[in-house]
């Protein structure tokens, strides 16, 4: 049985005060999340601690195994003299440093940062992020036990060219294929085709489906039975609106939500979706 998930990603969006009302909001809402859908939040980095901190604290066991922490990118470099850069030790590391906070209750532990989106087009459009570089990241955040959402997809021009498979095959071929099946494990992908990325155009549920289709065909040919088990994700102005007929296809496993994973009830609504 694939993992259903939601996974919000903020972008460069909210101040920390702002992210913080937000989470609260969320958690507020979160027994409303059906059971069998995980809940994932991709924060800026300045927010992962203050958020880890909050995340933990939910108090009803339940309710606190629904919702996990990301964050949106990491270095492909392990340490040292890269100005600007987070590595995934340092993702890794959050959780554990909440107990150290002044006052922090005995044993206090906040969430883990346990996954990390690599790959968002937003990156390898605007940050010249290649296939060599996301295999490096990737490597490093398994590495660190962090699970990666992979994000593949391609443009408008190339959609209409029909060169779409080729674009998401690459993208899947000249990464996760140079990865072991074990590594592959704690990978999830996400579709998200960049001409509906918060353009407010969404691929229609049957274009999603046959390219989840693909994916998981692709992956097949790779990693046999694991492909079944592969969580695939489809995003692109995913709203409480077309939600739910995008995830009954049969090869959506949920969705990496941007612009309506900014606003509690609709993050909530998209959960409630299936
Ligand atoms: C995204 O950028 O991951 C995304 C899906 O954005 P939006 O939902 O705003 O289209």
């Amino acid at each position: 049985m694939r993992q259903k998930i939601v996974a919000g990603n903020w972008k460069m969006n909210t101040t920390v005060s702002q992210g913080i009302e937000l989470i609260n909001s969320i958690a507020a809402k979160i027994e409303e999340v059906p059971q069998d859908v995980k809940l994932i939040v991709n924060t800026p980095f300045t927010h992962l601690f203050p958020i880890s901190k909050i995340i933990g604290d939910i108090k009803c066991p339940f309710c606190r195994s629904k919702i996990a922490l990301g964050a949106q990118n990491c270095a492909d470099k392990e340490v040292g003299a890269y100005t600007g850069e987070v590595s995934a030790k340092m993702l890794s590391s959050v959780a554990s440093a909440v107990g150290t906070v002044a006052g922090a209750p005995e044993g206090a532990i906040g969430a883990p940062v346990e996954y990390v989106i690599l790959g968002h087009s937003e990156r390898r459009g605007y940050y010249g992020e290649t296939n060599a570089i996301l295999l490096e990241k990737i490597n490093l955040a398994l590495a660190e036990g962090l699970k990666v959402i992979y994000c593949v997809g391609e443009a408008l021009e190339e959609r209409k060219a029909e060169k779409h498979f080729e674009v998401v095959g690459n993208e899947i071929k000249e990464v996760l294929y140079q990865l072991t099946p074990e590594q592959m494990k704690n990978v999830i992908v996400a579709y998200e085709p960049i001409w509906a990325i918060g353009t407010g155009e969404t691929a229609t549920k049957e274009q999603a489906q046959e390219i989840h289709a693909f994916i998981r065909k692709t992956l097949e040919e790779k990693f046999g039975s694991l492909a079944e088990e592969t969580s695939i994700l489809y995003g692109g102005s995913c709203k409480p609106s077309n939600a739910k007929e995008l995830f009954s296809q049969k090869d959506i496993d949920g969705g990496l939500i941007g612009g309506a994973a900014l606003k509690a009830e609709d993050f909530i609504a998209i959960a409630k979706s299936y």
